[in-house]
């Protein structure tokens, strides 16, 4: 009797080891990601006087400058773990800014641009907006961001939609668009049912406190060239039309998921009326990998949940080659690339 329930225990405890393994295996390693690795830029060595040069932390936090003039879109730097995100509470991570501020040489900036008010885009950006002295853009969710860390009014403007706000040489237009549609509909109910912050939020709070806010397109024009963030694969229909661009920054994350049809709507909708000749893909690297060393694609677990990622780089081969005069990018992490 007693062998029988030694083995009994035993049997019990390879198998919790292993459901343990498997976890740490699933939370902390992570996939390849939808990118050619043949895209990858590396760093200009040369940045002219006055010309526009773009840094990339990951995900969609981008460093736009002319050497006058500098300011970014989200502010992103501290990366929860994925159980934190899953069931805990989140707040920004201060050692995570620091370094990502220093790593991007950014000092002072004029403006601070969530895309949308999720906790991967917003949550960081009054810290970030208090150290630089930026201000902080974009909807009334995001006010609410900044409000709840303290940030003084002064430094908070909600923008309007198509609303061309001026920073320097730079001229921003603030195009209302879609957030990517979640096809899950526990995820979706949750990251984008009731999109409004409506009080300050004051973390540490659950990821979901984080609510979408509204989730915008920006339109970066410059005397040298001009370029459109799509900081989200959402689209709104026919809301891009008249907004050409050299450039596109594409934001691919969970585009596998979604059906053929969404994909190229979601292109037409983005590439189709902004006629790039360059587009650098964004948003596919891991949320939750540190921000030093080499980019990853999704954790596993993440991916486990809504795979898809093969199917995203197989979309983006297919229209490379369907369009040989757009030349498809991804930028090195913090070092500047010159744009033009
Ligand atoms: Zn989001």
């Amino acid at each position: 009797m007693k062998t029988a329930i030694r083995r009994f225990a035993m049997i019990l405890a390879v198998i919790a080891a292993g459901i343990a393994a498997f976890a740490a295996y699933m939370l902390n390693t992570y996939e390849v990601a939808a990118v050619d690795p043949s895209w990858a830029l590396g760093g200009s060595a040369d940045i002219p006087d006055g010309a526009v040069s773009v840094r990339y932390t990951g995900t969609a936090t981008l460093v736009f400058s002319d050497g006058e003039t500098t300011w970014m879109t989200d502010g992103w730097f501290t990366r929860p773990r994925p159980l934190q995100i899953a069931f805990g509470e989140i707040e920004p991570d201060m050692a995570a800014i620091d370094l990502g501020l220093a790593r991007n040489k950014v000092e002072r900036a004029a403006a601070v641009f969530p895309l949308h008010s999720h906790y991967d885009h917003a949550m960081d950006s009054p810290e970030v907006a208090r150290r630089t002295g930026a201000i902080l853009l974009g909807s009334e969710s995001t006010a609410n961001i900044g409000r709840g860390w303290g940030l003084p009014e002064s430094q908070i403007r909600v923008v309007q939609d198509r609303e061309a706000i001026q920073l320097g040489k730079f001229t921003i237009t603030a195009i209302e668009s879609k957030h990517f549609q979640f096809p899950d509909p526990y995820v979706h109910e949750r990251a984008l049912g009731d999109p409004e912050i409506t009080q300050p939020l004051v973390p540490p709070v659950s990821a979901f406190g984080y609510k979408v806010g509204i989730a915008y397109v920006l339109h970066v024009a410059h005397p040298r060239g001009t370029a459109l963030v799509v900081g989200t694969a959402g689209f709104a229909e026919g809301k891009l039309e008249g907004f050409d661009s050299d450039v596109v920054f594409l934001g691919i994350g969970g585009l596998g998921s979604q059906t053929e049809d969404y994909r190229e709507s979601f292109w037409r909708e983005t590439i189709g009326y902004a006629k790039p000749k360059r587009v650098v893909l964004i948003h596919w690297d891991s949320l939750t990998g540190p921000i030093e060393g080499p980019f990853t694609g999704p954790v596993r677990a993440a991916s486990f949940l809504s795979e898809g990622t093969d199917r995203t780089l197989e979309f983006l081969k297919q229209k490379e080659a369907a369009n040989p005069q757009l030349q498809f990018m991804t930028l090195p992490r913090y070092d500047p690339v010159l744009l033009y």
